[in-house]
């Protein structure tokens, strides 16, 4: 066995393999080595009934699926192994209005990253399909793209692809231990000998917390058990067949939960369980093969009955086998691809629940990363880093069952679900659910979305259109333009970066300046290698070597690991994760300063506290710092404090608003006045997809400071031209939805450019969106249509900022807010 390499794969599934076949593509075969523990496909990948759905809502996952059907298409005539690949289509049925809805907005996502689909009537339905019934029916969503392929095959293909290119794939070599090396490197202890390497990637499967342990990661992946029923042939289905008529399409029952597709002139019945439980929590032995567990047809009954109505051929099969196996699960059900955080060079390609389909995609975007530095689309949706280390054990237990049994619920775009919750709460979380609160949760945190009042339930009604949170948040917003209100951000992330090489760190991480005066406060960011932007934060300068940082809640843990992979090793930066000891409430409206008056000593005028700078004040007893910032483009102030003096600052500042009209207001509020502002977010506006200065954060990029991370390739980018421009957008003509984003926008029906998100500005009474347009039709004024729920509207790309563009409020010019 080779005693080096530059990248070991471990793990000789799907996954394993077609990582280290894009690896050797990509020129590594030489350097590139896949252990195996037992035979190629032993663990689930043998298994899998192989279906390719391209389906998907996520931006990330689609384009990963995309990619994989198309590869798939020209494996055999690479490297002559039949990967056994049927283009039959895929046909999801809809029983309600909603899951039309739902289809519909999937089909926008489809159509700007290129994916081919149709939607079809009960007949049509009847016609591609004639062994089911149109009952209850009210359409369907049709990709004729997708099928299904033999997943041994499909790896073995993948296996000879990668050995002509060079690499190596030893079996039955188990992998017992990584170590670190003195020398920056990677040492992988096997059953056959230890490999040094430089990168290490794991493509474990069901194994995936056990081969995390090695190196002191708590990966969150555990397994769910997932079956499937394969049946005896149908006189009906041999008869099509022999009547030379085309293999049926693969059929979703979505609102059943289950899929079949044909298999030797029968059937495969594949449910998605309610009950179905987590196993192999512990992870499986290290000597299990092939291993299936007893099948429980119990579980599967109000499937197969679901089925034998739509189906009534499937009820006259006898069932020949039922598998059932263990399938990798994240709690939102999206794969981990990427960087591991803390580790270096240690890299994830886990959790895969729809691996087989995944497994192209996700293998060529891992070796893009590793191979070049950064992947070509935003991974953001399957990024390793989007959970925490709140993500136990137990969380995973409660909410990968959950994710399961949820594959074919409606996604609503403002579903909330239940499991593991409550988890993280800020102290103030009582005092605001007795207010009203409706809560959301992010990165395990519970988040006030919006706040009922007397009357009006305490809960969400899910839509992909305007529902019962709507008048609310309307309510919200009005009073916090001219009033005041409170919005609580405990859930930001929260570090600080200090000592003798902190500003000097910094100033390389980010494009902008950083805050010079003490006190003084930026809003920065810091790009990937190519220009694209990979974080926002707010910087505010404690003191010459120290600097407070405060980005998305969500991103928590991948924006401090950017952070601390690039700190200097000699000591002269020091990191100090702050989220779960600071807590931050937000006073904003034009009685904030009034209100800040009442409750402090210290001077909130605007010479004695201006706007982007931040003071230690007192708060009732309670030190904070004030910054005077908001995301919601009013005169305010956010302030930070150590988190056990809370509920002291939150009941001083409700003690002393009442008659300022004080009132708290919710996420979704803050978010309709941010679409107001045109403030960017990342993981929409600002992506790896686009330059910074296509995400139009011109204002906040400096080239001419000195060298920061991606400077030189952003400016390269900018000399080849920008392929598309950041634009505001107002929608005409609609009242009941409102764009979710990924929507599609044409002019005489060429795709222009793509909604990143949406919704209604109250205080400018507009349906707003932002998008990416190219830049030939990004100027204001220019009319396009933007599609919305399957529907076409006319649009106008308006000036950024609708709301207060000169930021008159937010600097209070003149004493607007008096
Ligand atoms: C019943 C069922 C039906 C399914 N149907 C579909 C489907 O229709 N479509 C679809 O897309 N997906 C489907 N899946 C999911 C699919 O099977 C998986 O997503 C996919 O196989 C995952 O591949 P993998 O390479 O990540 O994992 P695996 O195939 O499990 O490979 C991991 C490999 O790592 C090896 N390994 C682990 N630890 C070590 C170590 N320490 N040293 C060396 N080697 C090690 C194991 O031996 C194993 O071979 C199904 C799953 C189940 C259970």
């Amino acid at each position: 066995m080779k005693s080096e390499a530059r990248v070991v794969v471990i793990g000789g599934g799907v996954v394993g393999v077609s990582t280290l076949y894009h690896l050797a593509k990509k020129g590594w075969g030489e350097d590139s080595v896949l252990l195996e523990k037992a035979e190629l496909t032993s663990g689930s990948t043998w298994h899998a009934a192989g279906l390719l759905p391209l389906f998907n809502m996520s931006y990330s996952v689609g384009q990963v699926h995309k990619y994989s059907v198309n590869l798939y298409q020209s494996l055999e005539a690479e490297t002559g192994q039949a990967v056994g690949l049927k283009t039959c289509g895929n046909l999801r049925l809809a029983m309600s209005q909603d899951r039309m809805d739902e289809y519909m907005q999937y089909a926008a996502t489809a159509k700007t990253i290129g994916i081919n689909v149709e939607f079809l009537t009960p007949a049509q339905v009847k016609e591609l399909w004639p062994l089911c019934t149109t009952d209850g029916l009210v359409g369907a969503i049709y990709h004729p793209d997708d099928g299904y392929i033999q997943p041994a095959d499909l790896t073995q293909a993948l296996a000879k692809g990668a050995r002509f290119n060079g690499a190596t794939i030893y079996r039955h070599t188990l992998v017992t231990a990584i170590n670190r090396t003195q020398d920056d490197h990677w040492e992988v202890v096997t059953n056959k000998g230890t490999i040094k390497c430089e990168h290490v990637v794991s493509c474990t499967g069901n194994y995936a917390r056990q081969t995390g342990a090695m190196v002191g990661l708590d990966i969150p992946v555990v397994p769910v058990e997932h079956q499937y029923i394969v049946t005896e042939a149908h006189p009906d289905v041999i008869a099509r067949h022999e009547r030379g008529e085309p293999e049926l399409p693969v059929l979703r029952q979505s609102d059943d939960s289950w899929y079949l597709r044909e298999e030797n002139k029968g059937f495969i019945l594949g449910p998605y369980e309610k009950g179905a439980p987590a196993c192999y929590v512990d992870g499986p032995s290290i000597d299990a093969e092939y291993e299936l567990f007893e099948g429980d047809l119990e579980r599967l009954e109000p499937h197969i009955e679901a089925c034998m109505e739509r189906v009534p051929a499937f009820a006259e099969c006898g069932i020949k086998n039922v598998y059932n196996g263990a399938i990798a699960y994240t709690p939102d059900g999206n794969p981990i691809i990427g960087p591991a955080w803390d580790v270096p060079n240690f890299w994830l390609n886990e959790g895969h629940s729809f691996g087989i389909t995944a497994a192209g995609g996700a293998g060529w975007q891992l070796a893009e990363w590793i191979v070049e530095g950064e992947p070509t689309i935003d991974m953001m949706g399957v990024d390793p880093r989007r959970f925490g280390d709140y993500a136990t054990k137990a969380y995973l237990v409660q909410k990968n069952e959950e994710a399961y049994a949820n594959v074919f619920v409606i996604h609503y775009p403002d579903e909330e679900r239940e499991g593991g919750r409550p988890l993280r709460t800020a102290p103030c979380y009582d005092r605001l659910k007795s207010m009203g609160a409706v809560f959301g949760q992010k990165f395990g945190w519970e988040r006030a979305n919006w706040f009922a009042t007397e009357g009006e339930e305490q809960v969400d009604h899910w839509s992909f259109r305007r529902s019962n949170w709507f008048n609310a948040i309307g309510r919200e917003v009005r009073n916090t333009t001219e009033n005041v209100g409170v919005l609580d951000m405990t859930a930001f992330a929260k570090c600080r970066i200090s000592g003798s090489g902190a500003e000097a760190f910094l100033d390389y991480m980010v494009a902008n300046k950083i805050p010079q005066k003490v006190g003084g406060i930026g809003l920065c960011h810091s790009l990937n290698t190519r220009g694209g932007v990979h974080s926002e934060f707010t910087i505010r300068r404690e003191s010459d070597t120290s600097f407070y940082l405060v980005s998305a809640g969500a991103l928590q843990r991948l924006d401090h690991d950017y952070l601390k992979k690039r700190m200097p090793r000699d000591g002269s930066v020091h990191f100090q994760d702050l989220t779960g000891s600071m807590g931050v409430l937000v006073v904003a409206g034009p009685k904030s300063r009034q209100l800040m008056e009442r409750v402090s000593r210290s001077d909130f005028s605007n010479e004695g506290f201006r706007w982007l700078t931040s003071q230690d004040i007192v708060v009732g007893m309670a030190p904070n710092v004030a910054m005077r910032v908001n995301y919601v483009g009013e005169l305010g102030w956010e302030l930070h404090h150590p988190i056990e003096y809370q509920n002291h600052v939150f009941d001083a500042l409700f003690a002393a608003g009442a008659d300022l009209g004080l009132k708290p207001f919710g996420i979704r509020a803050m978010d309709s006045m941010r679409l107001e502002k045109s403030y960017r977010m990342v993981g929409t506006e600002l992506s790896i997809e686009y330059s910074a200065y296509e995400s139009g954060m011109d204002r906040f990029i400096h080239p001419d400071k000195g060298d920061f991370l991606g400077r030189d390739a952003l400016l390269a980018w900018e000399q080849r031209g920008r392929s598309y421009q950041l634009a505001a957008l107002e929608v005409h003509g609609i009242d009941d939805a409102d764009a979710l984003g990924n929507n599609a926008l044409t002019i005489n029906g060429e795709l222009v450019g793509r909604a990143t998100g949406g919704g209604f500005g109250f205080r400018v009474n507009k349906s707003l969106a932002l998008c990416m347009l190219k830049p030939q039709h990004a100027q204001t004024g220019t009319r396009l249509q933007i599609e919305i729920l399957g529907k076409m509207f006319d649009a106008t790309v308006i000036g950024e900022s609708p709301f207060d563009p000169e930021n008159e409020r937010l600097r209070d010019v003149n004493g607007v807010n008096d």
